[in-house]
């Protein structure tokens, strides 16, 4: 759902994002994420899981990585996994990266 979040500094929203999502549910998304950047939202379930009923919430206005890859085949868990490394190898170059000072190189 970050992809839906506004995104502060930018005059319009994710291009991704329906013209028809209702506020209530941008309120909802941007409440969660917004001003966050992607691999920095929390990882254990999507914010439209129903635990309950075991389904999407707002199944109408679901992203597209969920309308393009069969929940839990092997395209899905393949790019789950090259996303994890991607963000583990982010956090890890970010985490040991030297601190930046004020009077950068010219
Ligand atoms: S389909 Fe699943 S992953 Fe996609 S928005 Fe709905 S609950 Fe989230």
């Amino acid at each position: 759902m970050l992809i839906y979040a506004s995104r502060p500094g930018f005059p319009t929203p994710h291009p991704f994002r329906p013209a028809t999502l209702p506020d209530e549910l941008i309120q909802e998304i941007d409440c969660a994420f917004s001003g966050l950047l992607r691999g920095q939202e929390p990882q254990q379930r999507c914010l439209w899981f129903d635990e309950q009923q075991r389904g999407c919430r707002h199944y109408e206005f679901r992203p597209p990585i969920c309308r393009e890859y069969e929940l839990g085949g092997t395209a899905c868990q393949q790019r789950r996994r090259e996303e994890r490394r991607t963000i583990n190898l982010y956090n890890l170059v970010h985490e040991n990266a030297p601190a930046e000072t004020s009077d950068p190189v010219p």
